[in-house]
């Protein structure tokens, strides 16, 4: 008999009728005349009932089922009468798939911690509160490719592998296929490069922007969702050696058609969440964070603040709150200040724009006021910097004098600067931090929980 998924099972369109279900185990209780078994296979976090009649089957028929073993049962779907259950399986057959001994399964036991679960990172999909987190996850990157389709954006593949850190966006690991152990040397004794496979220095790529303006200016708005690799020791619950970014380009695009986007972009996905991930969401409100679904929902109502970086340090200035980290005209803001903004001042999503120029990267837009760039940062509760963007420096002079400033290799750059010589036109774009996203829309506190295996410093195991 086929096997219906469980979430369909629960559409009530195939109630009083005979069903196969399939799934792992989460518990079994009952007494000699009746066991109950939930069973959950993943495609929702509701777990079946199946309801066993003792009458038909033996002790020794139910004794492999225990917690994380799979199974598959037939029966009737009927409706039920107990608490909590709108349907359940009164199982006719029973067919044991792979069982899980208890002395050895490390998940036997319910109401382990978050930090237990990340060394279990291998089975933690299983729990009710990681199957909700990933299936939000997935659901939300569905999302982002709909709201970019329907708005005519294309996606572009960026490379993984690049030969220049353009950006200084972090530090970077090297991608080389020479032996660690044997080096090949040059004559004055550096590593020699040429033996290399791309006889280069190479690494992964921190973003795919510079290679995304390429598309911007020639297929008029694409974006690209992909890994991005950073190299940065912080041991922060916001930071991910390995994380995924969203990054849309448009040409034509000035810094406020700019903000527009990324404030239509986050609602529509926040939104689309909330509409078809309801009962995850729902799940992790009542479990971890009360407040979870009205912070979501709150979000959607208001517009983001717009405040240029300068009244944004003038209000953090004039707060009176005792910072960590000393806050100046100038300085880089850290998510205490960001999240002061955004929680304490405005009780609302913010966008800080025109940031000073040193604090920020080399291809901004430069203001008329020579101190600060068309820069746009995205601060929200929770999680200070969601997106980071910026309209872009079309003029070849100027974007080549800041590369000149700041002592950026110009051979790498040549290609980069092509854009500005042919066709320039004025573009922006941004980056979003897809983990980021998925740590607010699930109320997660620590980013090593919204994706499912975390690259972290010392941590790459599974
Ligand atoms: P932060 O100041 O938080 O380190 P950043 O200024 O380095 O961020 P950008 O280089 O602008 O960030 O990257 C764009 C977006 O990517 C950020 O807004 C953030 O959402 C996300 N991001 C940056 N670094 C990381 C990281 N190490 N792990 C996860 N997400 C990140
Ligand atoms: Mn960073």
């Amino acid at each position: 008999m086929k096997r219906t998924r469980i979430v369909d099972l629960f559409d009530g369109s195939r109630l009083d009728t005979e069903v196969c279900a399939k799934g792992w185990v989460r518990t079994r209780r009952g007494n000699k005349h009746v066991q109950f078994v939930a069973l959950n296979d993943g495609s929702t976090i509701k777990n079946m009932q199946i309801v066993f009649d003792m009458a038909q089957f033996t002790d020794e028929q139910l004794k492999p089922i225990t917690t994380g073993a799979a199974i598959e049962v037939t029966g009737l779907l009927v409706a039920s009468a107990g608490k909590g259950q709108t349907v359940e399986i009164q199982a006719r057959t029973l067919n044991v798939l792979g069982t899980a001994d208890p002395e050895a399964y490390p998940l036997q036991k319910k109401g382990h911690t978050l930090e237990f679960l990340r060394e279990k990172a291998h089975l933690r999909m299983r729990t009710n509160t990681f199957g909700a987190v990933f299936r939000v996850r997935s659901i939300l990157a569905y999302a982002i490719h709909k709201f970019f389709n329907e708005r005519g954006f294309f996606y572009l593949h960026t490379p993984l592998i690049t030969e220049s850190d353009c950006e200084g966006a972090g530090a970077m690991f090297q991608v080389t296929t020479l032996d660690l152990n044997n080096l090949p040397k040059t004559e004055e004794g550096a590593v020699d490069y040429n033996e290399d496979f791309f006889g280069k220095p190479t690494a992964l790529t921190v973003s795919g922007q510079l290679e995304g303006e390429l598309g911007a200016t020639s297929l008029g708005a694409i974006y690209t969702f992909g890994p991005t690799f950073r190299a940065e020791n912080s041991n922060t619950p916001r930071h991910l050696a390995e994380f995924w970014m969203i990054e849309p380009e448009v040409a034509f695009n000035d810094i406020t058609d700019n903000m527009d986007l990324a404030e239509d972009f986050i609602k529509y996905c926040i939104s689309y969440a909330l509409e078809n991930a309801r009962d995850d969401i729902q799940f992790l409100n009542d479990m971890y964070d009360n407040e979870l679904l009205t912070r979501l929902e709150g979000i959607l109502k208001e517009p983001f603040v717009r405040l240029p970086y300068t009244e944004g340090v003038e209000i953090l200035e004039k707060s009176g709150k005792k910072f960590e980290f000393p806050v100046y005209w100038g300085a880089d803001l850290q998510s205490e200040h960001e999240r002061y903004l955004v929680e304490e001042h405005f009780k609302r999503p913010v966008i800080l724009t025109d940031y000073p120029k040193e604090i920020k990267a080399f291809y901004m837009k430069q203001n008329e006021d020579g101190k600060t760039v068309r820069a746009m940062d995205v601060l929200f509760p929770k999680i200070g910097e969601i997106i980071g963007g910026s309209e872009r420096e079309e003029s070849y002079d100027k974007l080549l004098q800041r590369i000149e400033e700041l002592n950026i290799p110009m051979k790498d750059m040549w290609w980069y600067l092509d854009t500005r010589r042919f066709g320039t036109v004025p573009h922006s774009g941004f980056g979003l931090g897809f983990e980021r996203l998925v740590l607010f829309v699930t109320g997660m506190t620590n980013i090593r929980d919204v994706i499912p295996f975390p690259r972290t410093p010392k941590n790459a195991e599974f």
